[in-house]
């Protein structure tokens, strides 16, 4: 028998599913199914002291001795707008992380079995400017990188831009040269918008600052006749993280600046009716953050309906 791959795409089979905020519909748009040794995220992760029966150290959230960080982005449909929160790996692109390289995966097919095509996206928004938040953002066209959703303004932070463009940034070589082909030519292009961090983009949906694992890291807030959902990014990581809400990722340029961050988060939210949606649960599953009597916080998965 042969280990099961550390990343795999999505089933083109696996049901969507979508989630109604009020007048909004949320769909995850799932491109990987990705796996990682819980030591290259969290390298002073004491594995021996972890309960093996934990919730969070099961199925969906870990498999074979592995975390679950499953990647893509959010679809939001306003009655006005067609938003997509983050966009994954990409395709076709060269990366240090061989799971990560030269992908073939059928994202877009994914996007329209969601009802939208690219060019219905009026707004792309990065909760950040990692490797695996942007990659979908630009497709090759003969030899030149040129952005995939031709008629949307892309968003981020000046912050978040300042620090991915610098060259100590740059030579972080583990990411690759991933901004030269997925962040420089939306710039060139004239598409991308360096916004404020709070940024009403319409009635529904606001940018939440939320620096810390990036220095410009931004939440998305969902607010819609009285319901309310919060787009967390990597403010979560991993569902390990709700269990120990102190624990950073080795991603996180700011370790102290994301713990603060995320436990102001989880206390806003926690015994709320308030759904999360962190950037890379199983499934790209959302959920409620409820109040473990034993410490730290449980997650309680929302399936949504089917599509
Ligand atoms: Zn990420």
């Amino acid at each position: 028998m042969t280990a099961a791959p550390r990343a795999r795409t999505r089933d083109t089979g696996t049901p969507l599913r979508q989630i109604r905020v009020g007048a909004v519909t949320i769909t995850p748009v799932v491109q990987l199914h990705y796996r990682v040794h819980p030591l290259r995220f969290f390298p002073d992760l004491d594995i021996p002291t972890i309960d093996e029966d934990a919730w969070y150290w099961r199925p969906p959230y870990r498999e074979d001795g592995f975390l679950v960080i499953d990647m893509g982005g959010f679809l939001i449909r306003t009655p006005t707008r067609t938003v997509l929160v983050d966009a994954g790996v990409g395709n076709g692109k060269k990366r240090p992380n061989p799971l990560f390289t030269d992908r073939d995966d059928d994202w877009f097919a994914t996007l329209r079995r969601a009802g939208v095509t690219p060019e219905e996206i009026d707004t792309v928004v990065f909760s950040h400017l990692h490797v695996d938040h942007v990659g979908f953002a630009t497709r090759l066209d003969g030899s030149a990188w040129v952005p995939a959703f031709p008629n949307a303004r892309h968003l981020t932070t000046a912050a978040e831009l300042a620090y991915w463009t610098s060259q100590a940034a740059r030579d972080l070589a583990r990411l690759g040269d991933y901004v030269t082909d997925s962040v420089l030519p939306l710039r060139e292009a004239g598409v991308l918008d360096v916004v404020e961090p709070d940024l009403g983009i319409c009635d529904e949906v606001r940018l939440v600052p939320a620096a810390g694992h990036t220095p410009g890291n931004v939440c998305v807030e969902v607010s819609s006749e009285g319901q309310r959902a919060v787009f967390a990014g990597d403010m979560v990581h991993h569902a390990l993280q709700l269990a120990f809400p102190d624990h950073s990722t080795d991603y996180c340029v700011d370790a102290r600046g994301a713990s603060e961050a995320r436990q102001a988060l989880l206390r806003e939210i926690a015994d709320r009716d308030v759904l999360l949606f962190p950037a890379h649960f199983p499934n790209s599953a959302p959920g409620r953050v409820v109040t473990d009597p034993a410490g730290g916080y449980r997650y309680e998965m929302v399936e949504g309906e089917l599509l």
